[in-house]
Formats: structure tokens, C-alpha cells, sequence
């Protein structure tokens, strides 16, 4: 088997990638001696989707470097383990951004290892989730190490673990290609190909919001097939907590609590919003999707679709970086012939009004229901899970750079110069779906280029309602 050596400074968490990729499966310990000293390297069979390699932590030499000089000894320690193997991996803290210390490991296995394929992974990405450019930051370093393209994992949670396979996987079939080793040795087992590198398989966290008598628990019910609603342990013990959990469709969904906010709203109703909305951040930060749930006869009988509270609310769960879908109850009060001027106007109207207060979002899905017929637990369940989807996509670096120059191609600026010289594009992370755009030279893209790029990326990836987010770095 192909192997693939984990290096890094102390403390990015060398072994927390380690003990992921290899699972729970045996991990062989082995002495490396040196001249004084001799320090574990722990190697063991990975196993990530269908691809099989032998993984070494260097986690035990490299403790050595925070006391010793230098980077001396580590490396030199290093040095035996990295004759014996095809790929490294350079770990590097997402939080920290890329350090002195990460550039010399770099700067020492460009000098040891010349021509060694190395990847660069960031560790740590799950904290980086509010791109408030901090995560741009550390890709734009790490991208600086010079070996290409960096991706932005969390081996805690597992985050971006498939697309490091999909890095990995070309890599390895080439070597086993070279080196005729058996198909069946890299299988070995195929038995539970894991879904766990899959972040859409993980479970949906939905939350449920709109002002009251809106038809929040008639929905709830009829999306639970049930007579009631599942009320979490203890109340003012879980206030925050998640609230109910169910399966639809093979999937679980865990109903994130609101009710403590609704209480808030219910009371403020007619002050202003902007308390009840400040606490409901929270509430919302702990969903995936976004349900605002909209009533179809007040919309019929007002001029505006939308009250302001509802703005609100689906303004910040866009800003927030959910997935958002919205709702519109009660359409059975508007059906017959006498009423069919107003359904008519409601179902034309919400789409429209959605869009103005959000342009930033384009195709936020929108479903008419009445909670009170079975068959809306599957038109809203369909839209929710497809929003969860959409905002857990991941998209190749190959395929977004195929797509940019095409785009790029299709598109034309008025002046030549004023065409944005983007280098290199990539995805940084999903849920919501994260790109960064690396500019060449001390080019920057206007808001009109990120409104194009935006608009280009969700109708050509079909991420309508998604809040896509695209950030920019400089490089050299
Ligand atoms: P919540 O405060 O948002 O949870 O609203 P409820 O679920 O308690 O519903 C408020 C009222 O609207 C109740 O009397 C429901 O029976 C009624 N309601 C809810 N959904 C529908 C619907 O689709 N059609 C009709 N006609 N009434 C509904």
C-alpha cells in the first residue's frame, strides 16, 4: 500500500487525522532510532471511502522540535520514515494561519524530499465558519507554502474529510497504477464503504420560525405524523436545545428548539422587533435550514406579503449562512372560484417580494401548503432536504476552474483592463458553500465582478436560495 506520512508543527493535530483516517482500527507503533533518542511514529491502515493507504503520525517525533533546536532533530528523525514514503501530508492550524514554524517544515521537505507530492491541509476549519475573512486569510498562506492547492478540513468533526479524498484519489490510483499493486490489497474490505465522509448525510438540523398563529405547530405535527408535538426533557433546562428528533426518509432531522424566542416575539409583537431578533440569532446559527413559515390568508387580505418581523428573520438567516425556505400556510382558505384572483396574487406575489428584500439571494424556494393536509409533510420535507443539500455542496477545484473560464469567456467587460485576472478559484468549505477567489497581482474583484461570479455560480450550480459566499486572496 501506498503510504502517506502526517507532518506538521506541534499541536495542529497530526493524531486527530491520524486516528480518523485509520478509524478504530489497529494502529502499529514502531521505534525510529537516531542517534540518541528513539521516538514512536504510529502507522496504520486507512481507510477513507473506498481508498486504502498506510498512514504514518509523526505526532511523536515532531513533539521533540518545541524543546529541541531547531527544527534539527525532528527533521532528521523525519527524514528516515519520509525515504519509505509516496506522499505527506502538511498539516497546518486554519485558526493560527500559517506560521514561521509551518514555512520551515515546508521550506526542509522541499530541501529532504524534492519533488515529494505534498499536500497541504488545514486543520481546524470547523471554527472558522463565520467567513468574516479569516479563513480566507489562512487559505491565502497556506496556498503560499507553494504545494498547491490547500484544503480546509476538521478532523475533529470530520468536515471536509471527501475532499480530501477527492484530492487523494488521483494520486493514489496513479502510484498503484505505477507500481501494479493488487486491486485487492487496496480494497481489502469493502464493507461498509462509509457515508461518514458524506456532510449531507449528516443529521439535518431544521429550525421552524414565524410570528405566531402563523401554523408553526400544525405543520410540526403534520410533519411528524403525529397528534402532538415532541417536547423535549425538562423546560428552562434545554430552552436552547434541540427539541425534537425524527427520521424522514432515512435521514435524521433534529427540530433545533425556538420556542423560547417565539415567547419573546409573541410578547413584543407589537414593539419593536429588534430584541426578539437579536436573541433569535442563536436559535437560527444552530440550523441548517431555515423554515419561515408565512400566512397565506394575511398576505390575501394585506397589501404586503411580508411583515417586517418576517424580514427580519429571513434577512438574518441569510446573513447567518443558512439555507432558507419559505412557507406559506393556510392556501386552502383561498381556494374556490370566488377567491382565485387572491390565491393567483398570493402565489405571484411572495416570490417577488422575497426577492426584493433579499436580492443578495436569488431563488430562495418558496412552497404553498395548507399544514393541515398530509400531503404538505412531503412538499416541505422534499424542499427542506434538497435546500440541505444544495448548502452542504462541495464542487472539485478542476471542475470550479473549468467553470470559471468559461464564465469568464462568456462574459464581456467593456474594457478589456477591467476584466478581473483571477488565477486560481476554489471552494473552502461548504455548509454554506465557501469560494475563494485567489486574484493575481494586486488586482481585486469590484462588487459588480462578485455579484457576476455570485449570480454565474448558483445558476449554473443550481444553488438557488443558498447563501453562497465568494471571498478573495491575493497571491504573487
Ligand atoms: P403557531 O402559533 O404558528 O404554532 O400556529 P398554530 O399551528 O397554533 O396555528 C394557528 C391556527 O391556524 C390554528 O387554529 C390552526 O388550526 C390554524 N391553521 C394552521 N394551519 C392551517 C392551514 O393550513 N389551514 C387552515 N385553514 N388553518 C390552519
Amino acid at each position: 500500500l501506498p503510504r502517506v506520512l502526517i507532518m506538521g508543527r506541534p499541536n495542529v493535530g497530526k493524531s486527530a487525522l491520524f486516528n480518523r483516517l485509520i478509524r478504530r482500527r489497529e494502529a502499529l507503533v514502531y521505534n525510529t532510532p537516531t542517534d540518541h533518542v528513539t521516538r514512536d511514529i504510529r502507522e496504520g491502515v486507512a481507510k477513507l471511502g473506498n481508498l486504502r493507504f498506510k498512514v504514518l503520525d509523526s505526532a511523536g517525533i515532531e513533539a521533540e522540535a518545541s524543546s529541541g533546536s531547531v527544527l534539527g532533530r525532528t527533521a532528521e528523525m523525519t527524514g528516515n520514515v519520509l525515504s519509505k514514503t509516496q506522499f505527506v501530508i502538511l498539516l497546518v492550524d486554519a485558526r493560527d494561519g500559517v506560521l514561521p514554524m509551518d514555512l520551515d517544515v515546508g521550506k526542509w521537505l522541499r530541501k529532504n524530499a524534492p519533488g515529494m507530492k505534498t499536500i497541504v491541509v488545514m486543520n481546524k476549519a470547523e471554527s472558522l465558519d463565520d467567513c468574516d475573512g479569516s479563513l480566507g486569510a489562512a487559505v491565502g498562506d497556506a496556498y503560499n507554502l507553494g504545494f498547491g492547492e490547500p484544503i480546509a478540513l476538521s478532523a475533529e468533526t470530520g468536515l471536509g474529510m471527501a475532499e480530501l479524498h477527492e484530492t487523494l484519489r488521483p494520486l493514489l490510483e496513479e502510484y498503484v497504477i505505477q507500481n501494479n499493486i493488487r486491486d485487492d490489497e487496496i480494497k481489502e474490505n469493502e464493507e461498509n464503504n462509509s457515508s461518514e465522509d458524506m456532510e449531507s448525510k449528516l443529521p439535518l438540523q431544521l429550525a421552524i420560525v414565524g410570528r405566531p398563529n402563523v401554523g408553526k405547530s400544525t405543520l410540526l405535527n403534520t410533519i411528524l405524523q403525529e397528534d402532538r408535538v415532541l417536547v423535549g426533557p425538562e423546560a428552562g433546562l434545554t430552552r436552547d436545545s434541540i427539541r425534537a428528533e425524527f427520521e424522514y426518509e432515512g435521514r435524521t432531522i433534529y427540530l433545533v428548539d425556538t420556542a423560547g424566542w417565539l415567547e419573546r416575539t409573541k410578547q413584543q409583537e407589537k414593539g419593536p422587533a429588534s430584541l426578539s431578533i437579536m436573541q433569535s440569532r442563536k436559535h437560527l446559527m444552530r440550523a441548517h435550514v431555515v423554515v419561515l413559515v408565512l400566512d397565506a390568508e394575511e398576505i390575501a387580505k394585506a397589501r404586503r406579503s411580508m411583515k417586517h418581523v418576517e424580514v427580519v428573520i429571513a434577512r438574518r438567516a441569510v446573513e447567518e449562512g443558512r439555507g432558507l425556505v419559505v412557507i406559506v400556510n393556510k392556501m386552502d382558505l383561498l381556494r374556490g372560484k370566488e377567491n382565485y384572483k387572491l390565491y393567483k396574487s398570493v402565489i405571484e406575489a411572495v416570490p417577488q417580494e422575497i426577492q426584493t428584500v433579499i436580492p443578495q439571494v436569488t431563488g430562495i424556494p418558496v412552497v404553498f401548503v395548507s399544514a393541515l393536509e398530509a400531503k404538505s409533510q412531503i412538499a416541505v420535507m422534499n424542499q427542506v432536504v434538497e435546500t440541505y443539500e444544495k448548502w452542504c455542496l462541495r464542487l472539485s477545484t478542476a471542475r470550479l476552474n473549468r467553470w470559471l473560464r468559461k464564465v469568464m469567456s462568456r462574459h464581456s467587460w467593456k474594457d478589456q483592463a477591467a476584466q478581473p485576472k483571477i488565477k486560481y478559484f476554489t471552494q473552502v468549505k461548504a455548509r454554506p458553500p465557501t469560494f475563494i477567489a485567489f486574484m493575481s497581482g494586486k488586482t481585486q474583484l469590484s462588487d459588480t465582478d462578485l455579484r457576476f461570479l455570485t449570480r454565474s455560480l448558483k445558476e449554473d450550480f443550481d444553488l438557488g436560495g443558498i447563501p453562497v459566499r465568494i471571498l478573495q486572496r491575493t497571491v504573487e
